[in-house]
């Protein structure tokens, strides 16, 4: 039986030490977020991940990889964890990686924040900066399966992992679901934003299998619209969505119509939900409700629509997130209103401990 005194190290029994961190990793709350548009009261709901043990999405899809890893011996307690990254999973692994006595070394781009940089190293973990001469995010991705060739190495590869999809299956999906039902509503459509697509392909799977009239739609940034063309075009600052290419979780035969936010945008919505809400979150959070308001008209203002907010601001704070934004006359941020939000029940029970 485990004392509050033992520590999380290795000699705690494993299911154990992985039902301790799945308390602090998913179950987060759920908002319907009130905002005035065109003269009209409307509502969208958002999944609060920035909640999370390291404050992002990818905490889940980290967690679950490492759990299944265990589960099938698919991970040694002297490898090492070696992950491309654009950030957020490079400190989900970092801290997850830490709390189960594991070496960890990420390999990233040398562009995204220095925020991000910062709190992988301040977890203990080793960083690899790729420039974009050295080949960038597909670069990045090459050096850490050339490590893994040395030895002693766990790879998690969250662009190919089934498991990263299945996390949000598992956890995600069931949570929306469970938190609408309990104030008797059943989601229309959910939309985010797709880095390596875990999110939207696995939340998706499970809310269609619940309700095949659910739309999922993927988002992407308009100046670099990477889902809808195949392959990296322009450059966007939505840092953690629409990476490089199309990763291979990524089905878009089981999706709705892809969705486009502009960076621009999405700077403002993420601003305006801080100035006007106190909901300080990222880029890709200003992106994905965006997506939600969009689609909400689209499909009639009493619709359910469903997003997620991805992290907070916290890492964006050397960014264009906390400077003065350009407006433009096709931006949606100018003319929404946020408000105010009331929460969801939090479930009593977690979807991951059950
Ligand atoms: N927003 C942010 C800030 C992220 O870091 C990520 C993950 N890269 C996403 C959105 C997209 O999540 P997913 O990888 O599940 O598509």
């Amino acid at each position: 039986m485990h004392t509050p005194a033992e520590p999380m190290g290795r000699s705690l029994d494993l299911s154990e030490k992985f039902n301790h961190l799945w308390h602090l990793v998913g179950n987060t709350p759920m908002l319907e977020i009130y905002y005035q548009y065109e003269g009209i009261a409307r509502s969208i709901f958002v999944k609060c991940e920035h909640y999370n043990l390291t404050g992002s999405i990818k905490d889940r899809m980290a967690l679950y990889i490492l759990d299944q890893a265990y589960r099938q011996g698919k991970i040694h307690p002297d490898d090492t964890i070696v992950e491309a990254t654009s950030g957020n999973t490079g400190i989900a692994f970092a801290a997850l990686g830490k709390a189960l006595g594991h070496a960890v070394r990420i390999i990233m781009p040398n562009w995204l924040s220095r925020e991000r940089i910062d709190i992988i190293q301040s977890l203990g973990a080793d960083i690899t900066l790729v420039s974009k001469e050295e080949g960038g995010f597909l670069g990045s991705i090459r050096r850490s399966e050339e490590l893994a060739l040395k030895g002693q190495v766990f790879l998690p590869q969250q662009f190919e992992n089934q498991y990263n999809a299945e996390a949000h299956e598992r956890t995600t999906g069931p949570e929306i679901w469970r938190q609408l039902d309990l104030i008797n509503k059943k989601p229309d459509a959910f939309v985010a934003g797709v880095g390596t697509g875990g999110t939207v392909m696995g939340t998706g799977h499970y809310l269609k299998e619940m309700d095949s009239c659910i739309r999922v739609h993927p988002l992407e940034p308009a100046e670099s619209p990477t889902l809808t063309t195949g392959y990296k075009v322009g450059s966007h600052r939505i840092q953690g969505i629409s990476d490089e290419f199309i990763p291979a979780i990524v089905q878009l035969d089981q999706l709705d119509a892809v969705v486009q936010a502009h960076d621009g945008d999405a700077i403002l919505m993420a601003q305006k939900l801080s100035r006007e809400l106190g909901l300080a979150v990222g880029i890709s959070s200003g992106a994905n409700v965006i997506g939600a308001i969009r689609l909400q008209q689209q499909l009639g203002i009493d619709s359910c629509v469903v997003t997620i907010l991805c992290d907070s601001n916290k890492k964006y704070l050397s960014t264009d997130l906390v400077k003065i934004e350009p407006l433009r006359a096709d931006y949606l941020s100018p003319v929404i209103t946020f408000t105010g939000y009331r929460p969801m029940p939090r479930l009593a029970t977690h979807p991951a401990l059950i």
